[in-house]
């Protein structure tokens, strides 16, 4: 097949799965807010008045993933599902490259509804790497959101393609001569971690359609790939 051999690294909170959609609605409802109070222009989740600190997070993270099944009830990104089967079919491998296990004794359940919600949505993948230094990971290609994560990757030269919401709009990974302000969103100092020697390899796409669009630039061959199943 055409897209044989290219390996697609795929994110998936905020990239494939709507975390932020669904951790508002967790997040009102353990704070006893209205969900509409919860602002998601720009300004970060910790304007939702969880608390500034790790600790703070954790309760809210450990509450909705034991409680209310985080990851096994996201909606999926619209288009997310029908792209990657679209891509899929045409040879290209899915590697899917996410950091959730990032609290202590909540693995088990991580893993199983993280599997559990790829099948109930038919997203297929044939690698899912759990890590959170990304760069480790082998990939033609990959979909991130978080600026962290594709300064690191740009850093270690690999192509990444930032998918655009709102935790990261501010960020300018495109920029090959930045400001000295860090990222308003999570006090990222992007001027330390600088892509050096990576010009070009950064792009944003603001919907799965992009996505495609730019995977098929960067493969022979795939200009046929569709979105349907
Ligand atoms: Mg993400």
């Amino acid at each position: 097949m055409a897209g044989e051999g290219f390996v697609l690294g795929v994110d998936l909170d905020g990239v494939v799965a709507d975390f932020y959609g669904r951790l508002r609605v967790i997040a009102a409802e353990w704070l006893g807010r209205p969900v509409e109070e919860l602002s998601m222009d720009g300004s970060g989740i910790s304007q939702w008045g969880i608390g500034e600190g790790q600790d703070d997070y954790e309760r809210l993270h450990r509450f909705a993933l034991t409680e209310r099944n985080l990851f096994s009830t996201m909606d999926p990104i619209p288009g997310a599902p029908q792209a990657l089967r679209g891509l899929s079919r045409k040879g290209v491998r899915i590697r899917i490259v996410t950091h959730r296990l990032v609290f202590k004794r909540l693995h088990r359940q991580s893993v199983m509804q993280t599997v559990k919600w790829l099948d109930h949505h038919d997203i297929p993948y044939w690698d899912l790497c759990f890590l959170g230094e990304k760069s480790a990971v082998d990939a033609d290609c990959f979909v991130d959101d978080t600026p962290e994560q594709v300064e690191r990757l740009a850093q270690a030269g690999k192509r990444v393609i930032v998918y655009t919401n709102f935790t990261n709009t501010s960020f300018d990974s495109t920029d090959p001569n930045p400001n000295t302000d860090p990222n308003p969103n999570t006090g990222f100092d992007s001027t330390r971690a600088r892509f050096s020697g990576a010009e070009g390899k950064v792009s944003r796409a603001s919907n799965w359609d992009e996505v495609v669009a730019q995977v098929i630039s960067l493969t022979d061959g795939l200009a046929d790939v569709g979105r349907g199943p």
